[in-house]
């Protein structure tokens, strides 16, 4: 075929340029403003991580290259398990899951290769009502009967529910701490003990470690397994669908059925390890999103260990500066100190005003900021889930409650408006599930 029988666009560099600069002022991102998306950790991710993931060293190598020809890269892979064993105790990890559900997956499987090895037939996992929906999805895909734990009047696992729901065919429990609610679970020794007793295995699911870095440790709260989300903890740019990192830490127990290949070190030089033949086997291609490991390693190296606490306790900081400052004008059902999210109810806005927490983050967005996680967790009547992050200054956080606080007068003066929102923005709302089952492709700019 002629070239010019292929239907090639014809477009000048700067045509190209600004139709993507055009449709990149329409996003709108953490370098655009302030995103307390709870749960989602959407931090400031520092440009020294995206300089040292594009050295020619780390991005040109190809991943079948012998060993010796990438000894740094296989190094950098080590090191970082190392670091992520110190931060959460745990004995060993794999880097390979592609993101915090990838690394449910790869627990659990762990935790099914463990029970089969054992003899045990074990066919339920227990997650809390407040659970995040990855957990029970992953238990449920793999063949897993879901039981779910209440939570009492303080926001914890409720504890009698647990007694009653234990039994010798329960293969584990899946349990965030902070919790959803971002609220710090304080029974967590007796709880991993109640599970261990019965013969299971607890999982971390740890996407909400941004709270506890060098403070706390899940090993130390008696966990077996940990994912860790490397994109919120540890300032890899997300949300989007980009690549993630979710590795799986586990306890010298579990250590024989970790992914393959595995990163070892004999004498200072390094290896992939594909031996194993209790090894769950591969969970992805070569050795996962390589780049997202060297920003987190990056991420890690910069703050080191004093600078990651820090990092935690300002985070908590923040969300806590954040919740007294919005305490009289929103329902908090669960106050007391927060980890470093917390959730509000917009349900005195919805009762007496008709305006939901989904028109409270609209009308957020007219006023420049990201909208909170709304409806999650699930046990809170209009949810609104706010994460500030320990990146953010004292100013912002106090523009942001006045744009609460500006919101919650509207709802009583002109409950339409709020309704109403956005009207800033490129366009106003989309239906939410239309988007993802047609998917517009192309896009003619001058047509719409
Ligand atoms: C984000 C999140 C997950 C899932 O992690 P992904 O990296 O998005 O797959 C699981 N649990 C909680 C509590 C989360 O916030």
């Amino acid at each position: 075929m002629a070239r010019s029988e292929i239907s090639l666009p014809e477009l000048s560099e700067s045509q190209v340029i600004r139709h993507y600069h055009a449709l990149a002022k329409m996003n709108y991102g953490v370098d655009d403003g302030f995103y307390p998306l709870g749960s989602c950790t959407m931090k400031y991710n520092p440009r020294i991580n995206e300089d040292v993931a594009r050295f020619s060293g780390f991005a040109n190598i190809h991943p079948m290259a012998p060993n010796e020809h990438c000894q740094g890269a296989l190094r950098l892979m080590h090191e970082l398990s190392c670091d992520l064993c110190e931060l959460t105790g745990m004995d060993a990890f794999t880097l390979t899951p592609a993101a915090g559900a990838h690394g449910e997956l790869t627990g659990l499987m762990m935790m099914t290769a463990h029970f089969k090895k054992l003899k045990e037939k074990r066919t339920k996992i227990i997650v809390p009502d407040s659970s995040h929906g990855t957990n029970p999805a992953t238990a449920g895909y793999l063949g897993y009967e879901v039981v779910v734990v209440g939570s009492d009047d303080k926001g914890d696992v409720d504890m009698d529910d647990l007694n009653d729901k234990m039994s010798d065919d329960i293969a584990g429990l899946m349990l965030t701490n902070p919790n959803t609610l971002g609220l710090f679970e304080p029974n967590i020794m007796e709880i991993t003990d109640i599970v261990h007793e019965a013969g299971g295995l607890v999982y971390y699911d740890g996407a909400n470690m941004n709270a506890i870095m060098g403070i706390t440790r899940p090993a130390d709260m008696g966990y077996d397994l940990v994912h860790l989300n490397l994109h919120k903890t540890f300032a890899t740019p997300h949300g989007g669908g980009g690549p993630g990192a979710g590795p799986v830490g586990v306890t010298k127990d579990l250590e024989r059925y970790l992914p393959k290949p595995k990163v070892i070190e004999t004498g200072g030089r390094y290896s992939l390890d594909w031996s194993g033949k209790d090894s769950i086997g591969m969970v992805r291609a070569f050795n996962g999103s390589f780049g997202v490991l060297v920003r987190a390693y990056a991420y890690i190296r910069s703050l080191g260990g004093q600078g990651l606490k820090e990092a935690s306790e300002m985070a908590v900081l923040n969300a806590n500066y954040l919740k007294k400052k919005l305490e009289g004008h929103y329902e908090i059902p669960f106050n007391r100190s927060c980890m470093h999210e917390f959730v509000l109810s917009a349900s005195k806005q919805a009762h007496e005003h008709n305006v939901r927490a989904l028109d409270i983050g609209k009308r957020l967005l007219d006023l420049g900021f990201h909208a909170p996680t709304v409806y999650f967790p699930l046990i809170v009547e209009e949810a609104m889930m706010i994460e500030p992050t320990e990146t953010e200054t004292k100013e912002v956080l106090d523009e942001f409650a006045d744009a609460m606080i500006k919101i919650a007068k509207e709802c009583e003066d002109d409950p339409e408006m709020v309704r109403s929102a956005p009207k800033t923005t490129p366009v106003s709302r989309l239906d939410d599930t239309l988007a993802a089952r047609k998917p517009v492709l192309t896009w003619n700019m001058k047509r719409d």
